[in-house]
């Protein structure tokens, strides 16, 4: 990659280099993980990266900040273009720290929080007992139907009554159905509540249209920006004007110090590709190649959570397989197909075991891989997972897997 690091320190750019050879001889099925363009990669990887901005635009605590203020407005401002938001804010360095800033803007430590149960599909964020959501409030879960695997709406609205909790948070990481605002709207009026909208995961969706935009129905809108948005690693928070100081004051001095100005010129160049037309091709893509691969599997035998999929991620259930979704991740890696185990909703299995594979198609969509490449890429899986453990065959479906990944390069310009 850059000819000075590897002069100044091959160790490091030896290894950096193992990684982009990783990326681009694997197939990423990571549903949470995306591939940045260059232009993202060289704002992230800039000289703002040596610039100290604490506070906000015109109101820093310190100097030099003009070229800091000038990048942060424009990524405000394209921001707030792509989801019609009145207040932004670019500074969260991840998700979680911007659902923390969501949380502490809107109630206090021992107060009730509504979300969803990991177990269900849930983020950590959302409540878990391990996260600092779970040990700093009252946390409650909400959860999917056992009979659809769908949100049940019914347990929302009565332990929102019941409960009522200071806010109903609503997203996920594992869910591959779209979300009902208007019924957690009802909830939150129901429990008095403030709603937050987590849309870290289909924000790319969002921003193209293709799910319902949380905007007009949530009191507080958080993200990451580096999963479908396809930005760097970072956090994002979008609110109504009305909590516009609370969410800030939240962000900065409450949570962080500096914020990350080369993260923040790297989002501004990702919003500014999210308004393309070729950005809304991308998306629909995504989905048409999650449909696509959940046609397949399930015409293998395969059965999909909630029936399949409406968004860009799929979770495989693998108990009729008699595979555990840790082997099922470990046979594909060796096949150089990326996934995750991850639980499936009234999962007998420990999380770290789990009998769940989640798939999404962010990241080869963006390689370029339409659906009858997914015909493909779903064969493989299945040759695979019909005998995990056989060397021989992962060797040969790592050859098939290489000569896709050629098809279709990544990064030809590093
Ligand atoms: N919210 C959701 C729904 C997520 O899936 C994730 C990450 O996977 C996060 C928040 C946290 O983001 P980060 O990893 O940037 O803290």
């Amino acid at each position: 990659m850059n000819n000075f690091l590897e002069d100044q320190d091959p160790q490091v750019s030896a290894i950096i280099n193992s990684e982009l050879a990783r990326q681009r001889q694997t197939l990423e099925l990571i549903a949470s993980e995306n591939f940045a363009s260059p232009a993202v990669l060289a704002a992230s990887g800039s000289v703002f990266t040596n610039k100290y901005a604490e506070g906000y635009t015109d109101h820093r605590y310190y100097g030099g900040c003009e070229f800091a203020d000038q990048i942060e407005t424009l990524a405000i401002t394209r921001a707030r273009k792509i989801f019609r938001a009145e207040h932004v804010n670019v500074q969260p360095h991840s998700g979680s720290q911007a659902n923390m800033a969501a949380y502490f803007a809107l109630m206090k430590p021992g107060e009730c929080l509504l979300g969803m149960s990991l177990a269900h599909g849930g983020h950590l964020t959302h409540g878990a007992a391990a996260s600092f959501s779970g040990r700093l409030f009252n946390v409650q879960a909400y959860g999917v139907r056992p009979d659809t695997e769908l949100i049940d709406y019914d347990d929302l609205m009565e332990k929102a009554e019941r409960l009522k909790p200071k806010v109903i948070v609503a997203g996920a990481s594992a869910y591959p159905r779209q979300f009902d605002f208007a019924k957690f709207r009802e909830a939150a009026d129901l429990a008095e509540a403030a709603l937050v909208v987590d849309m870290a995961h289909f924000a790319g969706l969002v921003a193209a249209g293709l799910h319902p935009s949380p905007m007009e129905l949530a009191d507080i809108v958080t993200s990451t920006t580096h999963k479908t948005l396809r930005g760097p690693r970072g956090g994002l928070i979008l609110c109504k004007s009305g909590l516009a100081r609370a969410v800030d004051a939240q962000i900065f001095p409450g949570l962080q110090g500096g914020p990350l100005v080369h993260q923040i010129a790297a989002k501004a160049v990702a919003f500014g590709e999210a308004l393309t037309a070729d950005f809304m091709d991308y998306q629909q893509q995504v989905i048409q190649n999650a449909a696509r691969l959940a046609n397949n599997l399930t015409e293998a035998g395969f059965r999909l959570v909630s029936g399949g999929t409406s968004n860009h991620l799929l979770l495989v259930d693998l108990r009729s397989k008699n595979l555990t979704g840790a082997q099922a991740e470990t046979a594909l890696e060796r096949a150089g197909i990326t996934t995750n185990k991850n639980a499936i909703p009234f999962d007998p299995q420990p999380p770290t075991i789990t009998s769940g594979l989640r798939l999404g198609t962010p990241a080869v969509t963006t390689r370029g891989l339409v659906e009858s490449d997914m015909d493909l890429v779903a064969e493989l899986i299945v040759e695979t997972l019909r005998q995990p453990d056989d060397d021989l065959l992962s060797r040969k479906i790592r050859r098939k897997v290489e000569t896709i990944c050629q098809d279709h390069p990544l990064y030809p310009e590093l």
